[in-house]
């Protein structure tokens, strides 16, 4: 998969794309990363990207003009290119849609700064507006760094087995039971028992009620799209009528 990404800040990119398993799957071909320069693209001797708004206001807007033809340079004709505009106003990023965005060969990434982009810019050539959440940053760049990490460990053979995402957070509707590994007593608190005795069923049992505690608890929302067994669903009405007993 290849990411375009548009930035007037291209040498942001290059400690975050150096490290762990999204450096291993540049480094073996199964993603790249096209830092695309927006300056290379302006026509003044002052490599301008922004101008004031129309109308008046704070700030700065990026002008069309580079933004459009950067956008071009990595288009040209190609049909099945996504193009993507960081904006807080875009649709929220989330698991489903890096899913969705992972089957894609390739996408160019805008990254915004100051007020954001000329409107025509969004109207002419993007294809869908993208939130990381519901904050403001100073660009786009962190957002970029985020959809390619999330994207990136989502690819084919990016993950070893031994780091499979399939039951990671979200991947199975629900969020990961905890984790422990050695020393088995740290600071007077022991690993669960259940870890400990090689019963692979029990210890199954008991990750995914742990999961479905942790989701009733932090993000009860989840379990409204969760694919929930007729055990799962019972094991929940358990813990909520405990939890009533307690009220
Ligand atoms: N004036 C804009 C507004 O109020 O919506 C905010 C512009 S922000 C300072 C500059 C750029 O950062 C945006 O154009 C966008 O590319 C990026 N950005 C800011 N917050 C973001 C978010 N939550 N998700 C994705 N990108 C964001």
């Amino acid at each position: 998969m290849i990411f375009h990404v548009i930035t007037i800040f291209p040498d942001y990119f290059s400690s975050p794309l150096k490290y762990g398993v999204i450096a291993k799957a540049i480094s073996s071909g199964k993603l790249e990363v096209n830092l695309v320069d927006l300056r290379q693209f302006t026509t003044d001797k002052h490599r301008t990207t922004d101008d004031r708004p129309y109308g008046g206001g704070a700030g700065m807007v990026m002008i069309p003009g580079p933004l459009s033809k950067a956008i071009e340079s990595v288009k040209k004709e190609k049909t099945d290119l996504e193009v993507i505009l960081f904006s807080p106003a875009g649709r929220l990023f989330n698991h489903e849609l890096a899913q969705e965005l992972a089957k894609k060969k390739e996408l160019v990434l805008i990254c915004g700064r100051y007020e954001g982009v000329d409107q025509r810019i969004i109207d002419g050539y993007v294809d869908m507006e993208l939130s990381i959440g519901d904050y403001v940053l100073t660009g786009g760049e962190p957002a970029a760094i985020v959809v390619i990490d999330a994207i990136g460990r989502l690819l084919p053979s990016v993950l070893g087995c031994d780091q499979s995402a399939k039951n990671d957070s979200f991947a199975t509707g629900l969020l990961e039971h905890p984790q422990y590994t050695r020393p088995r007593t740290f600071m007077d608190m022991d690993v669960p028992q259940v870890l400990l005795e090689g019963n692979h069923k029990e210890i199954e049992k008991w990750r995914r009620r742990k999961s479905l505690e942790l989701t009733a608890k932090r993000r009860p929302d989840l379990l409204k799209k969760a694919k929930l067994s007729a055990k799962d669903i019972e094991y929940l009405k358990g813990i909520g009528s405990k939890k009533d007993e307690k009220e």
